[in-house]
């Protein structure tokens, strides 16, 4: 059977794809549902159709699955930021562990019963987790201010200032920061003309110290009658660094390189176990704390230091892995692209009288060669943390020369993660331990940390 634009059918999901998306098939006809959940029946409009699949939307649930949830958030299904939230938290769950099995299968060429899975670590409470938002703000058609996120896939913002994943002081921020613009006729920005002022209000809680960030990001240089804005948002307890960042610039980026303070310092503290960290408007900071924690306290566990091991943290960021692994370890080296991030990890070494980490910029693929054949280094255990793209082959290539008795791998993304366990396994080690972990309860992103180890001839 083929489909075509604007047939109606009626389908059962039978799984889910990498995006959330339910999938299901009509006589052989294979097709894809958003917003419809595994176990569900539902009626749904043809709006792609491709020879032997398309893409429909969901117009009516007919059975509901026994897993369907009522999302908590009204506008669940049109934001852009959870693509699952009608699915209950068990099945979330279920649907992450199995992204990372079929990948490692899939992709990674390997088998079933050789992955050595363990289950996955999810959140106590999978709401109200992130410690970072960044609301845009604009104008609706009538020329009010709104501000909450972008629809999926666009940049028309959703006026919604209460964001389940986000933490609830977060409201009355925004309603303090909308009063304020309305008052003082504070122009929202608009991205289509590049007028007006606020882009966006950007916020941070320290789950530990209870210290709050606002930063307000502005197309100028200066915010009028900012001392009205700061004089309400100070009311907050735990308010604690008022800020704006300059951002002239018409692009996407949210935000500019320099931050001007309106009130208290320039940044505030947090703790991810018994580490300390300052964290500024522009320093990156893992979004879950929670999470991060036990995330990082795997690849601890994984990495199994006695102290006097000589570490390897590639992509390492502000050194959030580096630091927790330097308590453990003889000495720690970590490598890192963007100079900033080096400067708060070097900050935050010191912050934490931490003396045996060291940490150079560059390419991890230019530094870790750079090091080895010219400096000799060495490594008892090597830990990588990259980015969505994986790592690039030449580093994996000297890490397997290097010879690290352990390879922690953590992973954002399973299908790149798969890839170069492939090729570390062709190359002398083998794997012993899996585990994810959910860092973005009701979206379809999830963690992962490898445990390989040398196979020993
Ligand atoms: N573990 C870190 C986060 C890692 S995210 C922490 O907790 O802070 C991945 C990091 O890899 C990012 O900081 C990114 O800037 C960095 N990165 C991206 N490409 C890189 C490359 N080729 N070499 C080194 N670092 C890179």
């Amino acid at each position: 059977m083929e489909y075509k634009k604007n047939d109606m059918l009626t389908v059962t999901i039978e799984d889910m794809g990498h995006d959330g998306e339910g999938i299901g098939k009509v006589d052989g006809y294979t097709v894809f549902v958003k917003d419809a959940v595994i176990g569900d029946t539902v009626q749904a409009k043809i709006m792609k159709a491709k020879k032997n699949y398309g893409y429909a939307r969901l117009m009516e649930i007919i059975t509901p699955s026994p897993d369907r949830v009522e999302p908590l958030c009204p506008y669940a299904r049109q934001c852009g930021g959870c693509q699952i939230q009608a699915l209950s938290y068990e099945k979330q769950l279920e649907y992450k562990e199995n992204k990372i099995r079929n990948n490692l299968i899939r992709i990674g060429g390997f088998s079933a019963d050789e992955l050595p899975m363990e289950p996955i670590i999810g959140m106590e409470n999978p709401f109200h987790y992130r410690n970072k938002a960044q609301f845009p703000v604009g104008v609706d058609k009538e020329g009010n201010i709104v501000t909450g996120f972008y629809a999926g896939r666009t940049h028309s913002i959703i006026n919604n200032r209460r964001c389940y994943l986000g933490v609830e002081v977060n409201e009355k921020i925004l309603d303090i920061v909308v009063d304020y613009m309305e008052k003082y006729h504070v122009p929202a920005y608009e991205e289509s003309s590049g007028k007006g002022l606020v882009r966006h209000v950007l916020i941070r809680y320290g789950f530990h110290s209870k210290e709050i960030m606002v930063c307000l990001v502005v197309n100028g240089n200066r915010l009028p009658a900012s001392e009205h804005l700061v004089e309400e948002l100070r009311k907050i307890p735990g308010m604690t660094s008022i800020t704006m960042n300059v951002n002239r610039e018409r692009t996407n980026v949210i935000l500019g390189r320099e931050v001007k303070l309106l009130w208290g310092r320039a940044y505030i503290t947090d703790t991810i176990g018994n580490i300390k960290y300052q964290i500024s408007p522009l320093s990156f900071y893992q979004v879950n704390p929670v999470q991060t924690e036990k995330l990082y306290g795997k690849a601890l566990e994984f990495a199994d230091l006695s102290g006097g091991e000589t570490v390897w943290d590639l992509y390492c960021g502000i050194g959030t892995i580096s630091l927790f692994l330097a308590q453990k370890a003889k000495q720690v080296y970590g490598v890192e692209i963007v100079p900033a991030a080096i400067e708060d990890a070097r900050r935050n070494a010191a912050l934490n009288g931490i003396k045996n980490a060291e940490f150079y910029v560059g390419k991890a693929e230019e530094v870790l060669p750079e090091k080895y054949e010219k400096q000799g280094i060495y490594a008892d255990v090597i830990v990588v943390d990259p980015p969505r793209k994986g790592c690039e082959e030449s580093v994996l290539h000297t890490m397997v020369k290097m010879q690290p008795k352990r390879i922690v791998y953590v992973s954002c993304d399973s299908a790149t993660l798969a890839r170069d366990l492939k090729w570390l396994c062709g190359n002398g080690y083998e794997i012993q331990r899996i585990v994810g972990c959910d860092m973005f309860s009701e979206t379809v992103h999830v963690e992962c940390v490898v445990l390989m180890s040398k196979v020993e001839k």
